[in-house]
């Protein structure tokens, strides 16, 4: 549907949940006019519930036949969690008490017991599954995947939404949309939000305008993790075509969705599990069935290439994979040339 395709690449093996991207695409995109409860840019805890709460589970996408299938409008109020309230005159020491009064965080008086902890852009924290000490979590950070057959597009009775011919980012026309919400139930990754405030479908825009710059997203620029790379995906200097095309070791999130996403991630590693005399076993923590259940089929092939690539590295062998992972250069991560200066 488009003549070229920007893409991301995330390395799970290296994001350490700082946010920093959430706050990069919030104060950029998001911090006001009905947008407040929006995170374009949101990095969940798996396994957890995500965000929206049980996003995996409503629905939307493709099925096997390529019909649309039908999904779920999450919940304003209770999806997308609480806003957080922070008592500012407690914190800043400028209450009845004065500078003296202790920090005691924030207020949450309104919330009942079982909704306390949905108030943050990751709210399973870091409780992840398993008994110690095999328990385990990794951080997934998710933005809309600019697929290239985009269930969103397909729902819009108004044909409201397009993906852009030069590079395939998917946008929503703001005069065209009138806010009916086929978008949302149709994203099977929850990624078109409703801004109750305009009545309109809003979502992750790519950083379309830093893009036409030549720059990446503000999430990719930001990330001090350097996890995420940007680049065409038919640019063979680019690292994303290197680890999507040439090594195969980024795939995407819910193939079985059905929406071909454009956004790719390099699966995590995990530490090996201990036996029940506290010996080290050569099994990994992350169980892979939950691995494969989110990255596809190709996942244990791409853990066994990480690892040879890594002890290779290890044994101070060249390697170019890990090379490409380890991002030396922050500058190098991305190359967004645009297409006469590439000679297509
Ligand atoms: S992730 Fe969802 S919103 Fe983004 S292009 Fe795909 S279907 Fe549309
Ligand atoms: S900024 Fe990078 S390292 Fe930090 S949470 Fe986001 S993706 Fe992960």
């Amino acid at each position: 549907m488009s003549k070229r395709q920007i893409a991301m690449v995330m390395d799970l093996n290296k994001c350490i949940g700082c946010q920093t991207c959430t706050m990069a695409c919030k104060t950029q995109w998001t911090n006001r006019n009905g947008r407040d409860y929006m995170y374009w840019n949101n990095v969940e805890t798996a396994p957890g519930k995500g965000y929206p709460r049980g996003w995996q589970e409503s629905g939307g996408g493709f099925n096997d036949e390529g019909e649309l299938k039908e999904g779920r409008i999450p919940s304003l109020t209770e999806d997308y969690g609480k806003p957080l309230e922070i008592n500012y005159e407690e914190a800043l020491g400028i209450g009845p008490d004065g500078p003296s009064t202790p920090w005691t965080g924030v207020t949450r008086p309104h919330l009942k017991p079982e909704d306390e902890k949905f108030t943050t852009p990751n709210w399973d924290e870091d409780e992840g599954e398993g008994e110690f000490p095999n328990s385990f979590f990794f951080y997934l950070p998710r933005i809309c995947n600019h697929c290239s057959n985009p269930a969103c597009l397909a729902s819009c009775p108004r044909k409201a939404i397009y993906k852009r011919e030069e590079d395939g980012i998917v946008l929503v026309d703001q005069s065209r949309c009138r806010g009916y919400q086929h978008c949302v139930a149709g994203c099977p990754y929850k990624k078109v939000y409703f801004n109750p405030m305009f009545s309109r479908s809003e979502k992750c825009i790519f950083c379309y305008p830093r893009v036409e710059q030549g720059k990446p997203p503000a999430c990719a620029k930001q990330c001090p993790g350097r996890i995420r790379f940007v680049g065409y995906l038919d640019d063979e200097a680019s690292p994303v075509y290197a680890l999507v095309k040439k090594w195969k070791v980024a795939v995407p999130l819910r193939p079985d969705f059905g929406t071909q996403p454009n956004v790719y991630y390099v699966p995590p590693l995990s530490p090996p599990k201990y036996d029940e005399q506290g010996r080290l076993t050569d099994k990994p923590r992350i169980p892979i069935k939950l691995l494969t259940g989110l990255f596809g089929p190709e996942t244990p092939r791409i853990l066994e290439t990480l690892k040879i690539e890594r002890e290779k590295k290890k044994r101070g062998e060249p390697s170019e994979l890990m090379d490409t992972l380890i991002a030396y250069r922050h500058d190098e991560m991305f190359t967004i040339t645009d297409e006469e200066e590439q000679g297509f």
